[in-house]
């Protein structure tokens, strides 16, 4: 374990110890191909990261089969127990069941979905604990039917351990505000509980609090990184304090009576434990999950990427995208 060594003991070249991980079910193995062809021919034949997928069921030997031929490098395939991907004890299923019926009126994506939920729960806080992921550092999350259009000729995680760089994002947006009711509440609970949690994390001037916050801390204002791209160190979610923040989250049971995504579950807490200069914007990582896209518009990209810059989510949703403006601030 090299996690306790002082950065200054790493010499820039050393190999990272990071990963791709992937999320993904039997059924998306046409969609996880494409991703994943699109990642080795724009980024990882040349650095040879391994992939790690996880399941909440066994990947079929065809998954297997086709997913490892595509790539020279290690793949490897687990499976969730019942921890990770099921319902804790305290949780009322009654009541989850009924405010699934409520939510799905209101017309959220996903409200009526309980697999959703136990995803959005595994994601935000246990995939970093799966023991296939125990010898990594940094991971490069991905999904299924998402283009990656950009040629990276770097290595994006000696970039992240290089620069102190934690949290890396491409796109970000805005939540449906009806799946976090209590979120932002549960985390000023929490803030309260554990004064000496707060004590150490960086103070309000050095964080991005204001990306989540638009009245002072009030309340939550809907703002998250697309967790669907996430290229981020371990040891922020392995830290006491996640680990503590993320228990806290889960007695309260709005992963299941709400529908927590993890996107906002991560992105506050990312606010809270990380400064403003641990967060990096792959701005040169051409992106695109369902019908939104980020392609860097900088003229020395049209040679390396083969998506359109028009087309371009900071472009064409201000007021949604906010990439752009929680640099402002700097
Ligand atoms: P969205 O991006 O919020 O619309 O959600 P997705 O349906 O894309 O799910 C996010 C990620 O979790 C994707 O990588 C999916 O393949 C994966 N995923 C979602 N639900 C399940 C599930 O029930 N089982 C497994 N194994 N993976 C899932
Ligand atoms: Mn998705």
């Amino acid at each position: 374990m090299l996690n306790w060594l002082a950065p200054s003991s790493v010499s820039p070249d050393d190999p990272v110890r990071a990963c791709f991980v992937i999320l993904v079910r039997n059924n998306e193995l046409g969609g996880i191909v494409s991703t994943i062809s699109q990642i080795e021919s724009t980024f990882n034949n040349k650095f040879k990261y391994p992939y790690i997928f996880l399941n909440d069921e066994e990947f079929t030997p065809e998954f297997v089969d086709t997913t490892s031929a595509l790539t020279t490098s290690v793949t490897r395939y687990g499976k969730l127990d019942q921890q990770m991907w099921g319902y804790p004890s305290y949780i009322n299923q009654t009541r989850a069941a009924e405010n699934r019926h409520e939510l799905a009126k209101q017309g959220v994506p996903y409200a009526d979905s309980e697999s959703y939920r136990h995803m959005c729960r595994f994601q935000s806080g246990f995939f970093f604990r799966h023991p296939l992921l125990d010898e990594f550092d940094y991971y490069w999350r991905l999904e299924p039917d998402v283009d990656y259009y950009c040629q990276l000729d770097y290595d994006v995680f000696k970039y992240m351990r290089n620069n102190g760089k934690k949290y890396g994002f491409n796109i970000a947006f805005r939540e449906f505000m009806a799946t976090v009711p209590s979120l932002w509440g549960t985390i000023e609970a929490f803030k309260r509980d554990y004064p000496e949690v707060m004590e150490h994390l960086p103070v309000k001037e050095d964080s991005l609090w204001k990306f989540v916050t638009n009245d002072n801390g009030e309340t939550y204002n809907s703002c998250h990184f697309w967790t669907n791209f996430e290229i981020a160190s371990l040891a922020v979610w392995r830290s006491n304090d996640y680990l503590k923040l993320f228990s806290y989250l889960d007695r309260s049971g709005g992963f299941f009576y709400e529908r927590w995504g993890d996107a906002p579950v991560h992105s506050i807490a990312a606010t809270m434990l990380l400064r403003k200069d641990e967060f990096h914007f792959f701005n040169d990582v051409g992106y695109r999950h369902t019908a939104y896209q980020h392609c860097p518009v900088e003229e020395e990209f049209r040679s390396k990427c083969r998506c359109d810059p028009q087309n371009n989510f900071d472009l064409h949703f201000q007021g949604y995208s906010l990439d752009e403006q929680i640099y402002v601030d700097e």
